[in-house]
Order: structure tokens, then sequence, then C-alpha cells
């Protein structure tokens, strides 16, 4: 079983609301409520990937230390655990069920690789692939077809649980995996609306919607995806 990262076993906004303080401290002096209610709304509206200098602008800042700011953004480690609740106990029961189990996960190798470092994930998983080492972030089929040569197992036996439909779904059928669950969890960045996911509906290929991580390890057992070491055939 293959896991997105982000939105899937770790709560992203949750992630950046600690960056977001971290730089509010040493930047936003008096202005810290009004620094952290702008970047409340970008991390919760976008745009992501340019927040710190969209909050420069709504700020009016003139003369700050952009850079610096982004510095103290990619270095700031949040105290808060962001993993979801059900992240690790649901990680490992599958272990004890014997899957194989993998992160692939997309952005940059450094921050996704802070929030590993941070979680303790890897310690829970048997593999993690960064898809920009792999040759293409998701949907291209590089780093789903990394993921599993490192598990050693088959696309063909093997399940993509993530959030994002056209990244996860989207790709991991490309890459011919035999099942996907998309998470469509209340809130998060790619929360998922049900009115897209209806309409792509036969356009993307076959997949299970899931609310969390516990529905998801539902969802397993009865079907092709039974572990070895369960009574029913088969294994991943
Ligand atoms: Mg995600």
């Amino acid at each position: 079983v293959v896991f997105d990262l982000d939105d899937t076993l770790i709560d992203h906004k949750k992630w950046m609301i600690g960056k977001l303080e971290a730089v509010a401290d040493r930047f936003a002096g008096e202005q810290r409520d009004a620094f952290i209610l702008a970047g409340l709304e970008f991390i919760d509206q976008g745009p992501l990937p340019t927040l710190i200098d969209a909050m420069i602008e709504r700020l009016g800042w003139t003369s700050t230390d952009r850079d610096g700011m982004i510095e103290c953004w990619r270095d700031a480690r949040p105290a808060a655990d962001p993993c979801f609740f059900e992240a690790r106990p649901v990680l490992r029961e599958l272990h004890r069920r014997g899957y194989r189990l993998g992160i692939l996960t997309d952005n940059p190798p450094v921050s996704q690789q802070q929030k590993i470092d941070a979680t303790g994930l890897d310690s829970l998983v048997d593999a993690v692939v960064f898809t920009r080492d792999a040759g293409g972030e998701k949907p291209s089929p590089e780093g789903f077809r990394r993921i599993c040569e490192v598990l050693d197992v088959s696309p063909s036996e093997t399940m993509m649980v993530g959030d994002d439909l056209f990244r996860d779904v989207v790709g991991a059928h490309g890459a011919g995996f035999a099942a996907i669950t998309l998470l469509m969890r209340p809130g998060t960045c790619r929360s998922g609306s049900p009115a897209v996911a209806d309409a792509a509906a036969g356009l993307v290929g076959s997949y299970a919607r899931a609310c969390d991580l516990r529905e998801m390890l539902e969802g397993l057992g009865s079907d092709q995806f039974a572990a070895s070491g369960n009574e029913t055939a088969g294994g991943v």
C-alpha cells in the first residue's frame, strides 16, 4: 500500500500554521496578529507557492527582508505533531497484517524530508520516494513505478491512497495500480469537492472514497488486497 504524504498522513495546513507562527515571531513585531490572520487566509485559500510574497503585499511591507522570511519559513520545524491522529495506528496495523508500505510524495524533497524527520513516519513504512528524484511529479508514472520497485511489488498488486484526484488517482491509474482510495477529509488543502469527484467518475477510472484512513482500512481485507498472513489468499 502506497500513501501520499501531505493531507493523507499529515495535516499540511497544521504544519504550515506552525511555520507561519515562526515567521511571525521573528518578523512581524506589533503586527503579529494581522500577519497571522493574513497568513491563515492564504493558507486556507491560496496562493500557497507564493505565500510570503502575498503576505508582504497584503501588509504593505515595502522594505522587509523577504529572503530572510522565506529562509525562516523553510527552516522552521513546528513543534506540534502534524500527523493525523489515526495515521500511525493505521500504518502499524497494516504492517501487522503483513502489507508492504510506502510513501510517495511530490514537492521539494528537502521540505518533504523535513516533515518525515519531524514525524518519524519513515520508521513506520518500508520505503519513501520523492517524485522529483524519481523523474517526475504525480501524475507522471515514474514515481509510482519507482516506489513499486523499491518495495519489490508490482503495480498490479498495489493500492494507492491519496487526497488528490488529479495527481494520486489519475497517476496511480496511469501506472497500473490495482486499486486506489481517494481520501476526502473535510478541510484539508485538497479536501476534494464531491461534485468534482462525481463529475470525474468514469473519466479517471474507478476508485474508492474514504473520509479518513480508518475508513480506508475497513475497505481492506476481503478482496484481492488481503495481506499475506490473512486467511484469504493473495497478497500485497
Ligand atoms: Mg496530498
